[in-house]
């Protein structure tokens, strides 16, 4: 899956490790967790999903994720989940 530029502008914002990723989910469910989003770095309690970052560069690896509803909205369907994070 490939994000758009304006979703990759919006990750960017929240966590700049992931510029020149594309982010897709794999659709699993982990469930309720205490751990913090590895996409936005939340830390609110919730539920957890399973994604994965993929590289533009070759020489990196894919980095398995596990991120917030949130953020898993976004990855899957696009959907913005605060306007308070776009200029
Ligand atoms: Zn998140």
């Amino acid at each position: 899956m490939e994000l758009s530029t304006k979703q990759i502008v919006w990750l960017g914002r929240i966590s700049r490790k992931f510029e020149g990723y594309y982010l897709a989910f794999n659709g699993t469910e982990i469930g309720f967790c205490a751990s913090s989003c590895d996409c936005c770095n939340s830390s609110l309690h919730g539920y957890r999903f399973k994604a994965v970052a993929m590289p533009n560069n070759q020489d990196n690896e894919n980095i398995p994720l596990e991120v917030c509803s949130e953020c898993i909205n976004y990855i899957a369907n696009g959907d913005i989940p605060d306007d308070d994070y776009i200029d």
